[in-house]
């Protein structure tokens, strides 16, 4: 099969053959002039999409509007889109009509940045009217012309500058900067999930903390809709550099600030944006209440949020046991180790051993329990090893089981009862063997028709 540059250069080849010119452009380019692996190759030509339509036997009219076909062949998709200018744009969004145009450069030139307006022949010949390679070998961003203009016309170009300079680790051109300082207050315009989709690229990047701090200081977070509290402050807070006013200055405050970077320094170890998401939420203590609302208002997939959510719920319910037994008495070793069990079977093995790692990094800080963090850190995960089921489904009886040799009718109480005899086989060493089981379950319900 071909991959994906190789398709590439089948379709630039055959755009020519028909008299077309045809590049490669934008991330692919950019990519590889950085030594990265290119994740997409796109194709921009001077061929109209009906035209790059009838060159191909398979097509895709994947977003014809905006002069974009999607070529496959031999099953590998390759997108070119037609040379084009964006003359219309409303409510700072991209615009919702195009022109098509017939030269290279005027399609350049509608392009967010330098680095990202590059064009590269067949021949590997670049096409570099605004500087790109330069600005790569540099390590800058820079906007294509007039950067007021720029993000005037599309304020989404600013969080892209942002997460371009995190997860290059370039600067920003000072023009470009001071530019995006002015037109901050735009991003108001932009549609929550593109925040978002924009904030987890960045999270989950080379330099999190940088990309918070470069947020924090163009003040771009000020002016999404994420509405003003716990959620925007708590964040805010992480990406701070600057003690409070003396004013507003409180012990805690300062201790917080002071402790922050610390515990955020080893946030990149970990991988995946629910986990870097996850962890930047534990290291902030944001309640996982807090947390929901937050993403709710960022529009986060339901499937991510639900996840950060549950760990977060472990992490308060872990907080909340060693809070309330060390304040009073030493928590022994094995009662730590039956309820971190106890509460890894009720939330999953996946969710337990994702706090464990959310955990290793955060107990670096002090605190008056540290011992017990730690100590779930060293052994946590043996602990989780000695965990004999995870499922009720794993159990040697079925509730139709149970209620036939108890002679009740089955009901919400047999899910209960299944539960109570997960936790004795997966804990307590009991055999998972179903007449053994059985009679445990006759002990139990015996147990609850006492008055
Ligand atoms: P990556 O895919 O690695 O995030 P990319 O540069 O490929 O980066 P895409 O969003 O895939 O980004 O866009 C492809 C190209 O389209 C960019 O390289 C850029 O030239 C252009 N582009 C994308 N978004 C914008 C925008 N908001 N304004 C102007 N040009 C843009
Ligand atoms: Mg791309």
């Amino acid at each position: 099969a071909l991959d994906q540059e190789e398709v590439a250069h089948a379709v630039i080849a055959r755009l020519e053959a028909e008299g077309h010119s045809a590049y490669l452009v934008g991330g692919c380019v950019r990519d590889k002039l950085m030594n990265r692996s290119v994740k997409d190759y796109d194709v921009t030509t001077s061929a109209l999409p009906e035209q790059v339509i009838a060159s191909f036997a398979r097509t895709l009219p994947t977003g014809l509007q905006h002069g974009t076909v999607t070529v496959v062949i031999q099953g590998t998709p390759v997108e070119v889109t037609t040379f084009r200018t964006e003359s219309k744009y409303e409510d700072h969004r991209r615009p919702a009509s195009v022109t098509f145009v017939p030269e290279l450069r005027e399609d350049l030139q509608r392009r967010d940045f330098t680095i990202n307006a590059i064009a590269m022949e067949r021949s590997g010949r670049l096409i570099d009217p605004y500087g790109g390679r330069t600005d790569i070998e540099r390590k800058v961003i820079r906007c294509v012309g007039d950067a007021h203009e720029r993000f005037e016309e599309d304020a989404l170009r600013m969080l892209r500058c942002l997460r371009f300079a995190s997860n290059y680790m370039f600067s920003i051109e000072e023009g470009t900067w001071l530019a995006l300082l002015d037109k901050a207050p735009l991003l108001r315009h932009i549609a929550m999930e593109r925040v978002e989709a924009e904030l987890t690229k960045m999270i989950a990047g080379t330099d999190p903390l940088r990309a918070l701090r470069l947020l924090a200081r163009s003040g771009l977070l000020r002016h999404t809709k994420i509405p003003l509290g716990a959620f925007a402050e708590r964040i805010a807070l992480a990406a701070s550099e600057h003690p409070d006013p003396p004013s507003q200055q409180t012990a805690s405050s300062v201790k917080e600030r002071e402790e922050l970077p610390e515990r955020l320094h080893r946030w990149t170890e970990l991988s995946g944006d629910v986990m870097r998401w996850a962890f930047l939420f534990a290291a902030v203590q944001l309640s996982p209440e807090e947390a929901a609302q937050g993403m709710m208002a960022l529009v986060f997939p339901r499937r991510k949020s639900d996840r950060i959510v549950k760990l977060l719920e472990f992490k308060q319910v872990i907080d909340r046991e060693i809070n309330s037994i060390a304040g009073t008495s030493e928590l022994s070793d094995e009662k730590l180790n039956m309820f971190f069990k106890k509460q890894a079977l009720r939330y999953g093995k996946s969710n337990a051993q994702d706090w464990l790692a959310i955990n290793a990094l955060l107990v670096t800080f002090r605190g008056p329990y540290a011992r017990l963090y730690v100590r779930l850190s060293d052994s946590g995960a043996q602990w989780l090893e000695e965990i004999a089921l995870w499922d009720r489904t794993e159990l040697a009886v079925t509730g139709a089981e149970i209620a036939d040799a108890l002679g009740r009718e089955a009901g919400p109480w047999t899910a209960q009862m299944l539960d109570r005899l997960l936790a004795e086989a997966a804990l307590q060493g009991t055999e998972n063997d179903k007449s053994r089981l059985i009679l445990l379950a006759q002990q139990y319900g015996k147990e609850l028709e006492m008055p």
